[in-house]
């Protein structure tokens, strides 16, 4: 029984144009068709989301940024506010991404102010957790991202039932080399069991996607697991026909 709705979005980093983001938008919207089985959103960015908002008005794809403040406003030079986004009609803030954490300093507090900021601004955080090739190897994949995990969930003003998780493996995003099913699900469904220590009942609303290497070959066989509800896609949500694809696989 499926309760949780699936949720594909797509991570487009720091790639294309004006042009470009324009034609992935509209090949979106043209090609979109199970907005009402699958959330479907796109993370563009900053400078695109005013287009997005402009192509994807009143047409069930949301769309959100990749990365906020986690101050409201003022002498932050450089910086966007959550305040900003929401005004840009964003519904989602990716916060946590492992390339933030890795080459911008993020660390797992930092990562829980811009939850709670996310959520103070009105957007919903789909929070990124995942451990890196070494931490895989030393088998310390559930020590990490319980940590990581628990940093935001523990935060006294985080509102728990309005956050979105995704697990990526670091080893796995943008290699080629996707987790196995298996390997996901008993990730994300220690994830769940972690958020169900806190509440029970947000546990088993929770969204938790899987990222990393996910292409329409094997988003269907990742998507089938009982604890993987959907997709962040990077590589592959840069082309309208491979995200639609990926998106499909989530309807089932
Ligand atoms: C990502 O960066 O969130 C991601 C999952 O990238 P890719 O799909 O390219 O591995």
């Amino acid at each position: 029984m499926a309760m949780r709705k699936p949720m594909v979005a797509g991570n487009w980093k720091m790639n294309g144009s004006l042009a470009t983001a324009r034609a992935l938008l509209q090949g979106i919207v043209a090609g979109a068709t199970k907005q009402e089985q699958v959330d479907l959103l796109v993370l563009p960015p900053f400078v695109y989301l005013e287009k997005a908002q402009i192509e994807l008005k009143n047409t069930g794809v949301a769309w959100g940024a990749q990365n906020l403040s986690r101050e409201k406003s003022g002498a932050f030079t450089g910086e966007i506010s959550g305040d900003m986004l929401t005004d840009l009609g964003c519904q989602y803030v990716l916060v946590g991404h492992s390339e933030r954490r890795s080459l911008f300093g993020e660390d797992n507090e930092t990562v829980a102010d811009k939850a709670v900021a996310a959520q103070v601004a009105g957007l919903t955080p789909i929070v990124c957790v995942g451990e890196t090739l070494a931490e895989y190897e030393a088998e310390q994949t559930f020590n990490i991202v319980s940590q990581q995990l628990n940093a935001v969930i523990m935060r006294p003003s985080i509102q728990l039932d309005n956050f979105v998780l995704a697990y990526e493996p670091v080893w796995a995003i943008g290699t080629g080399h996707t987790a196995t099913p298996e390997q996901a699900q008993a990730v994300q469904a220690y994830l769940r069991e972690q958020v169900a220590q806190r509440d029970e009942a947000v546990a088993s609303q929770l969204r938790i996607l899987y990222g990393g290497s996910v292409k329409p070959d094997n988003a269907a066989g990742l998507f089938a697991q009982e604890d993987i509800d959907g997709g962040l896609i990077g590589g592959a949500s840069l082309k309208a026909s491979d995200f639609l694809a990926i998106a499909d696989a989530a309807n089932h």
